[in-house]
């Protein structure tokens, strides 16, 4: 992520350390972990026997002519890719060219449920981040440090508490109005509002009937958060750690460990759920429903909890500022990656107008992107040793 690992260098932001995961796995009522690569109780080829999930994933990317470095630049994909992939689920990729059925079960039980089952252009950036090149940080604090330091630069200068109602180009300049009735016009507007909420603004002239298709068309998942601390990080004892520390086909679906070398002495965790098992927890009463995660899980694996002291929910579909979590084209979506394509004077950005949704290099690629949109000569302001490799990329 090199926009980000250059603005924490910028402000001289503190950082933790995260680990990669080395999770025990569960699927079909049967057990593996990845530290132990022997023996795997599933019905895996030969060529994905006694080798890591990551490194079987690296080979099928390979054979489909991709790799976890080229994907992320910005400009990928080039039309040749996205014409090539553009029908094609993360799981039909990786079956022609020799994966099984067991491998994208264990795959889809170490990424996430939604993996195999994804479009395939969406998460390819996503895999190479989790599978590739792994710089695992957070910041210490609080990942909010890094856009305060950014507000700071600019003066403070941010209103916030305002969300935007209408949108409206005329001549010269734009106007915005927000909700207690306060305009604010200028030459341009870059929008970062999420599409699922954008909708609601009311612009004039009227989106595009092909930007309108996206709005509509785009998919967004509805990520939950179980978040749980323990007295300690006791799994490290057993073996297992990290990003993730555990994945099933389970409701619980996956647990990540972020404690990584948080000096407080406390177990960090996050259940991490998606698609259907998201949905399915948010039909569940709200005051018994994280905690029922949580129970689940430990009849699963009672070793790996010693006592928990804290468990916490984040329902992103239940926000009312994004109503989801990650926006990304479906199959056959490939035409929405020009998403990034200004409206007149309305520029867009956010994460979801890139191959980077979900992910904070995504959201400042598009900034940078819009910015010059307006000026092409704007360069990120960063080191000046990176500037040259960052304005490549
Ligand atoms: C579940 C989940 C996990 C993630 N994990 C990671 C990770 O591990 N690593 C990583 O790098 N990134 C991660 N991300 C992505 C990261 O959170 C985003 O890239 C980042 O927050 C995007 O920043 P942003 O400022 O562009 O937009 P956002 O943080 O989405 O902010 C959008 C802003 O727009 C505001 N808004 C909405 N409607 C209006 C309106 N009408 N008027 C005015 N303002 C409005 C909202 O209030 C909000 O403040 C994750 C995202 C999710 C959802």
């Amino acid at each position: 992520m090199p926009y980000v690992l250059s603005y924490l260098r910028r402000f001289g932001l503190p950082l933790l350390s995260l680990n990669d995961g080395a999770p025990r796995y569960m699927y079909d009522g049967k057990f593996a972990e990845a530290a132990k690569l022997s023996g795997w109780p599933w019905a895996l080829t030969t060529e994905e026997r006694n080798v890591s999930v990551a490194s079987t994933l690296n080979r099928y990317l390979f054979l489909n002519g991709l790799d976890t470095d080229t994907v992320l630049a910005a400009g990928w994909p080039d039309p040749a890719t996205m014409a090539r992939l553009d029908s094609l689920t993360v799981g039909d990729m990786i079956k022609r060219v020799g994966g099984s059925d067991a491998f994208l079960r264990l795959l889809d039980a170490h990424g996430g449920t939604f993996t195999s089952s994804s479009a395939a252009l969406g998460p390819i950036p996503d895999l190479a981040y989790h599978f590739g090149d792994q710089n695992l940080f957070r910041i210490r604090g609080g990942n909010d440090k890094l856009p305060s330091a950014m507000a700071k630069v600019l003066g403070n200068n941010i209103v916030l508490g305002a969300p935007v109602v209408a949108i409206r180009q005329s001549g010269r300049n734009v106007k915005v109005t927000v909700k207690d009735g306060r305009e604010f016009t200028g030459d341009v507007v870059i929008s970062t509002i999420p599409f699922t909420v954008l909708q609601d603004v009311a612009v004039a002239p009227a989106w595009s009937p092909r930007k309108k298709a996206m709005f509509e068309k785009m998919e967004w998942d509805k990520t939950v958060k179980v978040i749980v601390q323990t007295k300690s990080p006791s799994w490290l004892a057993k073996g297992v750690h990290g990003w993730p520390m555990a994945g099933s086909d389970q409701p619980w679906e996956r647990l990540i460990d972020i404690t990584g070398n948080e000096p407080g002495g406390f177990g960090n965790t996050f259940f991490y759920l998606n698609g259907a098992n998201a949905e399915a927890l948010l039909k569940r009463p709200r005051e018994t429903r994280a905690q029922d995660i949580v129970d689940r899980f430990r009849k699963d694996m009672p070793d790996l909890f010693d006592e928990v002291v804290l468990v916490r929910e984040f329902a992103w579909s239940e926000q009312p500022w994004i109503r989801g979590s990650f926006g990304g084209p479906p199959v056959g979506g490939a035409w929405m990656i020009a998403s990034g394509q200004a409206r007149g004077r309305i520029h867009f950005a956010g994460d979801f107008t890139t191959m980077k949704s979900g992910w904070v290099e995504g959201a400042i690629e598009s900034g940078l992107r819009a910015a010059r949109q307006i000026d092409p000569l704007a360069q990120p302001e960063a080191e000046p040793g990176l500037r040259q490799e960052i304005t490549r990329r």
